[in-house]
């Protein structure tokens, strides 16, 4: 990749306070865009509207420049009209091409289905009922080359099948937004936890049939708190009222990158640091980053 066309992204939903495994990932994803002299963009993917907690995404925004990181452009957010009609259109465009067809399937229906068996594919469905809007999948196998994970072959019709691009309630789903925004943003790399990983498939799919520049995926480990996966779920610790130092430095140590305790402990001289010292291999051997 041309070192300075690159353009990364954090993408955090604004559902709580950042806790220390999205630190991670805002870290991992800043410091490999930096390193690139590339862009680092913020995006608030919001298009949940039912989990957004209101003013999560200001308090995102403050952590994240507490410990230094101010994205490069203006914060994208899903629910801006601009971006809802940009789904709009791209749905348009799949149901004209005969790709889309409407599901009325329970939860309690498809209990028990790991992959949707296509009970709605063939049917003709009374529109005036909640329906979700479905993408018509085949067999299709997709390959890429990770910078972490190495290589992978996803195949769509073992993992999902026939999937969700809007939801019952009218949301759009957020495996449709997430291509259109990245091409948006001109996401050229797509840095990530692993366990989103088995979502790339479906991506690279829609990244096809929209026509959409197909950037590169580079998965890092799933974050644990006592061998437990952090997430706002669980309730991880906010870390709004944490130092920034002592926490990056904490961070960058688990990542393996053995940073030096700094004669001006500052924020941004270790950020600095970690930038010129990067060694994105030493996360290969990190199957998980535990704490
Ligand atoms: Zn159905």
């Amino acid at each position: 990749m041309n070192k300075n066309n690159y353009r990364g992204r954090f993408a955090p939903s604004p559902t709580g306070d950042l806790h220390f495994g999205s630190l991670v990932a805002a870290l991992i994803s800043y410091i490999q865009a930096k390193t690139h002299d590339g862009i680092w963009l913020l995006r608030i993917e919001d298009i949940d509207e039912t989990r957004t907690v209101a003013g999560a995404d200001q308090a995102i925004i403050k952590t994240l420049a507490n410990f230094g990181m101010h994205a490069d452009e203006p914060v994208m957010y899903q629910t801006n009209p601009e971006r809802q009609a940009a789904y709009q259109a791209a749905l348009d465009h799949l149901t004209q091409s005969g790709l889309t067809y409407p599901c009325v399937c329970t939860r309690t229906k498809l209990a028990g289905s790991e992959t949707y068996p296509g009970f709605c594919r063939d049917q003709i469905i009374d529109h005036s009922q909640p329906h979700s809007i479905r993408l018509a999948t085949g067999n299709e196998d997709y390959e890429f080359d990770d910078f972490w994970q190495g290589h992978q072959l996803q195949n769509i019709a073992k993992q999902s099948g026939d999937f969700n691009i809007k939801r019952k309630d009218g949301l759009f789903c957020y495996m449709l937004a997430v291509v259109i925004d990245d091409a948006s943003q001109g996401v050229t790399e797509v840095v990530r936890g692993i366990d989103i990983m088995d979502s790339t498939a479906r991506q690279m799919h829609l990244i096809k049939l929209l026509n959409l520049p197909q950037p590169s995926y580079a998965h890092f480990p799933i974050i644990t708190h006592n061998q437990l996966k952090l997430s706002k779920q669980n309730h991880a610790k906010a870390i709004s009222h944490e130092d920034p130092y002592t926490l990056t430095h904490l961070a960058l140590s688990l990542m393996g990158q053995e940073p030096p305790l700094l004669q001006q402990k500052t924020q941004s001289n270790l950020l600095n640091w970690a930038i010129e010292n990067w060694q994105p291999e030493k996360l290969n051997n990190l199957a998980k980053i535990n704490y």
